[in-house]
């Protein structure tokens, strides 16, 4: 098919924008903002985001006069915007050579899919790239990474002992040693039940950290942007136990929680990369708020 990935986006996110386009449905009062706020907390941009986009969308329509659906609808995608705007940030390789990304998420969020667009969008911009098996409670995961690095030319390193640690560390200095531009460390999504996830990516973080001053340089977490109000929990979660550096937000074709994003641009204003609009190589996307919100609101 040949749809760019803005209409796959833009389809994908029918189902929030499905709720949010009632102008011209609804008169303009009081009915108005009481849908859209239902809309907003259903496409679960939370209390805040929704509560700071109605006080100002009122506020703007009184000041400008505003009165047709499409000035109103187009007041609510500025105002959008100017809340998102802030999350956006490019990812910035060759700062430090090697670059060392950590790579966190819980199982399903997409991260394994994630990792390999990444590393083959790098290798397309002519960086050279490997990958630590980090993830070593599932072995799966880790021989999966394998075949798929030996088809793509990209190096993986595992370790059949089980330390993500050990793996972590391993993988940098190998990196060093070959001149290779960025490491991306995958980690464990959920652990044997004992063992605490938390402890144990932190413990990742500080040994890579010790292999190279200043690493991991990127601590990026992956959502699922279908949970919603559950990927912002688990943004504070990680983000408490690890400073995350940065979010890709996964799933958002075919999300009817797109407002996500405006939760965590009011809650935890952490810059969103990339986000994830299909299972493709080139459905990874940076993040460009203006973009996001002409999808949204269209
Ligand atoms: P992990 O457990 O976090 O490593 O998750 P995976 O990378 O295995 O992904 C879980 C599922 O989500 C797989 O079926 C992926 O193809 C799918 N997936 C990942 N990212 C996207 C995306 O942006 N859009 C869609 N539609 N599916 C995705």
């Amino acid at each position: 098919e040949n749809r760019s990935w803005f209409d796959r986006l833009k389809d994908g996110l029918s189902k929030t924008s499905a709720n949010l386009n009632i102008f011209g449905t609804v008169m303009l009062d009081d009915d108005l903002y009481d849908e859209l706020e239902m809309a907003l907390l259903t496409s679960d941009a939370g209390i805040e985001a929704t509560e700071q986009l109605l006080y100002d969308l009122r506020e703007k329509v009184g000041r400008e006069r505003l009165s047709r659906p499409e000035d109103i609808r187009n007041a609510l995608r500025e105002l959008l915007t100017d809340m998102l705007k802030p999350l956006e940030k490019r990812l910035e390789i060759g700062r430090h050579q090697p670059l060392v990304m950590m790579i966190a998420g819980v199982n399903g969020a997409g991260k394994t899919t994630t990792i390999g667009k990444l590393a083959r969008h790098l290798q397309a911009h002519g960086q050279t790239v490997l990958l630590a098996a980090g993830d070593t409670f599932r072995a799966a995961a880790r021989e999966q990474l394998a075949i798929w690095g030996d088809r793509n030319q990209i190096t993986v390193i595992a370790q059949e002992s089980g330390d993500p640690a050990a793996v972590a560390f391993d993988a940098v200095q190998s990196a060093k040693a070959k001149g290779i531009d960025v490491v991306m460390v995958d980690t464990a999504g959920r652990l044997p039940t004992q063992l605490h996830l938390m402890e144990e990516l932190k413990k990742v973080q500080r040994v890579i950290g010790k292999g190279e001053t200043s690493a991991p340089h990127e601590v990026l977490l992956v959502i699922d942007g279908n949970t919603g109000q559950n990927a912002l929990a688990q943004v504070r979660a990680f983000d408490e136990a690890l400073t995350l550096t940065g979010l890709i937000v996964t799933k958002l074709d075919g999300t009817a929680k797109g407002g996500i994003l405006a939760a965590i641009a009011k809650v935890r204003p952490i810059p969103v990369y990339f986000i994830g609009v299909g299972e493709k190589i080139e459905d990874l996307q940076p993040f460009v708020a203006e973009e996001f919100t002409r999808a949204l609101l269209n």
